[in-house]
């Protein structure tokens, strides 16, 4: 009698086919192993002399001499992957163009996967009473009473009882505490999403419930929710969250600059009761497993985390919130070239999850997808305590009288003077790290370049060193020229933010000065414990990088002075304007909170341009309706699709003609109506000694250009030392 094979499931030496994490890009076929498996499940198999792990992904190919077809190792004791997570990963590799082996590397990032649980010491309540108490004895023991038979860790225990561990290995020797091993993997605390949440005003509630109701059908979709800072975005979005968790389905909030969330987690600890799983590389490798095999068994319930975060194997996923969705950091730029933003509604929309894409400055691409009625929108308009925006204005530096070297102008200076007399905060902000972005010889004229980059060392004066931005190469600052050893004569050219700090220091000499640029703390804990202190007084004045545009409340802050406004405006990216627009909105928005309005005076030179004017009038719809014109008019994203590929290599002629021929059969291009521009030189033509060569694909949106460039790339056979690498919808271009 034929056995009733349930689908989905193998029996001990039936053909399985597993995706491994190798690079191969196909699947391999096994038999399997003793017990059966299942699709889906991860296993360990052999691959030559090695073990390696990998994905049951389906019924074997049988296209392999059946004789020679091993036996799959084990099974390892992780919950499967599941359908949707399988398909997800087809589909995003699909979208970007990426090998599978590298999107099963991205689902897999958790170290010892394949290890057996590990396992640690946890305490409990023993039998026996201990001859001699103590009153630290007592409190040990009161601790593990009124838990209920609960197990403790050891210092969880001895920071409950505030005691010694003296004590409590001291009540393991009488047998009134007992010692076990417990798996180190344990599930996350519950959250209680039925702890009311803050009061919110009838706008905010009115946008909760329209959210809410979204994940209570638990079908996908998306909503753009927008709101200025301080408008309660983060109490309206953890509402969705809540409706999550009260469905008994799971949470993933994604954030940019993701060790800065401590302000975050405590926010979601006064929400719900207890700390969210945390996800991003300040992680330690052992909470990463935890985190991993938790929200695969369903023992997580929100995850608060980075952008890889979205391809952990969640078991139920009903709502993912991407927060400051326009932030450049949701792109990863090497490796798997993604967007977290994009490839969340790919998710969801496979999972039956809504998706929140939060922002005070969206993105064009979430506007206009609002704007085309495929995202809801939902606006909010009130900040709390009702105060109002930052008063914006612009400071002509072609009046300002300033001398060569110095960058806060005299109207600026005068403004900082005043908060400085009245005991309130400002900010000066600067998007450039270091002291000053060129160094030039006074002698010869030689700018001080990177040996392996075409671009310039920046002096970094607190590290004394000069640092390649590009490729992170560092060398002391050098005494005398590279070029012609002229002594002395190494001059700074433009300003970064340290350069910023020292003259602030001239002019104001009795400010208490605070530095925030991210290179100048050794650790995130460092650097948060700084802007705690600043927050709380700690500074009159804050010299600042993009760092501080980023959800930090100062709630002394009442002046914010952009000491460039001009400097994202120049170059030719396509988003120039739109990031302009977005990082100076959202630097200004740190000024005035609750009872102190705010003003924000931008140094421009073009105070007529029209991005410029924008930001100062502060209509939004305006700017993006302009904006989503230009773009429409060139056919250029969202309202047409493009792909940027990268030829490197150590050989710069080859490349070019490599690329040369490439453009010379785009046959395969033409034919879905897009375009191929170049080659030519990538804008930054060398890093890390690798010449770089760019080409542009241009196509109409609708326009299949996945499988286009698939069939364009297919018959080329790249010589060794060269790569390629292709950015579908890339955000940067460089
Ligand atoms: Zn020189
Ligand atoms: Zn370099």
């Amino acid at each position: 009698m034929a056995s009733v094979r349930e689908p989905g499931y193998f029996d001990e030496g039936a053909l399985v086919s597993v995706l491994t994490t190798q690079p191969l890009d196909r699947t391999l076929d096994y038999r399997a192993p003793e017990g059966g498996c299942v699709e889906g499940a991860f296993v360990q198999v052999p691959l030559g002399p090695r073990q390696v792990m990998g994905v049951v992904w389906g019924p074997g190919r049988g296209d392999f001499d059946i004789s020679r077809v091993r036996p799959v190792t084990r099974v390892l004791n992780v919950a499967p992957m599941r359908e949707e997570m399988r398909e997800f990963l087809t589909r995003a590799a699909a979208y970007t163009l990426t090998p599978m082996a590298a999107m099963l590397r991205l689902a897999t990032r958790a170290p010892g996967l394949t290890d057996p649980p590990s396992m640690r010491k946890i305490y409990r309540l023993g039998d026996a009473e201990p001859a001699r108490m103590t009153d630290a004895r007592t409190r040990v023991l009161d601790v593990l009473a009124s838990h209920g038979g609960a197990g403790f860790t050891l210092k969880e225990l001895c920071d409950e009882a505030g005691t010694s561990s003296s004590v409590v290995k001291g009540l393991v020797q009488t047998g009134a505490v007992r010692e076990e091993a417990a798996p180190r993997d344990v599930a996350f605390p519950r959250l209680d999403s039925h702890r009311p949440g803050k009061a919110l005003t009838e706008d905010q509630q009115s946008a909760a419930d329209r959210i809410a109701e979204g994940v209570r059908t638990e079908r996908y979709g998306t909503t753009l929710l927008r709101g200025v800072t301080g408008s309660g975005k983060t109490e309206v979005y953890l509402e969705a969250v809540a409706q999550c968790l009260r469905k008994g389905r799971q949470a993933l909030v994604l954030l940019p600059e993701i060790a800065l969330t401590a302000e975050f987690l405590n926010r979601v600890e006064q929400r719900f009761g207890a700390r969210p799983a945390e996800w991003h590389h300040g992680v330690t490798m052992t909470e990463r497993r935890r985190i991993w095999k938790m929200v695969g068994q369903g023992g997580a319930e929100l995850v608060v985390g980075a952008r890889s975060a979205l391809f952990l194997p969640f078991r139920d996923l009903g709502l993912i919130v991407i927060d400051e969705e326009h932030d450049g950091s949701y792109k990863q730029e090497d490796g798997v070239l993604y967007n977290a933003r994009d490839m969340s509604v790919l998710r969801a929309s496979l999972c039956g999850a809504q998706v929140v894409l939060a922002s005070a400055t969206p993105s064009l691409e979430s506007w206009a997808n609002a704007e085309a009625g495929k995202y809801a929108r939902v606006d909010l308009e009130s900040r709390f305590g009702d105060s109002l925006l930052p008063e914006m204005k612009a400071i002509d530096m072609r009046k300002e009288r300033l001398e060569t070297g110095r960058w806060i102008s005299p109207t600026l200076r005068a403004e900082v003077e005043e908060r400085l007399a009245n005991g309130e905060q400002s900010l000066l902000f600067i998007n450039r790290r270091g002291y000053a972005p060129v160094t030039l010889c006074r002698a010869c004229g030689e700018q001080i370049n990177c040996e392996h980059c075409d671009a310039a060392m920046v002096e970094h004066r607190f590290l004394k060193r000069l640092v390649c931005h590009q490729c992170g190469e560092t060398r002391p600052m050098p005494d005398k020229c590279p070029s012609c050893e002229a002594e002395g004569r190494l001059a700074p050219i433009g300003p970064g933010v340290e350069r910023l700090t020292e003259e602030a220091q001239a002019v104001f000499p009795d400010a208490r000065i605070a530095t925030l640029s991210s290179d100048l703390f050794s650790s995130a804990r460092a650097l948060k414990e700084r802007i705690e202190t600043i927050a709380a007084g700690g500074a009159d004045l804050i010299i600042g990088t993009q760092l501080v545009a980023k959800g930090h409340n100062f709630p002394l802050l009442t002046l914010v002075g952009v000491i460039d406004a001009d400097l994202g405006l120049q170059g030719s990216d396509l988003r120039a304007a739109e990031r302009t627009f977005q990082l100076m909105r959202q630097v200004s928005g740190r000024a005035g909170r609750a009872d102190r309005p705010g003003t924000a005076l931008l140094q421009t030179h073009q105070p007529d341009h029209p991005v410029i004017r924008a930001i100062l009038t502060g209509k939004e719809e305006t700017f993006w309706q302009a904006e989503a014109e230009t773009r429409r008019a060139m056919e250029m994203p969202p309202y047409g699709r493009l792909a940027g590929l990268v030829l490197s290599s150590t050989d710069a002629a080859e490349a070019m003609r490599i690329g040369t021929e490439l453009a010379r059969h785009d046959g395969a291009i033409r034919a879905i109506g897009a375009q191929v521009f170049g080659p030519a030189p990538a804008p930054i033509a060398r890093i890390r000694g690798r010449h770089r060569v760019r080409l542009l694909v241009k196509a109409p949106k609708g326009a299949p250009v996945q499988d286009a460039i698939a069939r364009w790339l297919g018959p080329l056979a790249l010589p060794k030392d060269f790569r390629l690498s292709v950015d579908i919808d890339p955000q940067s271009f460089f």
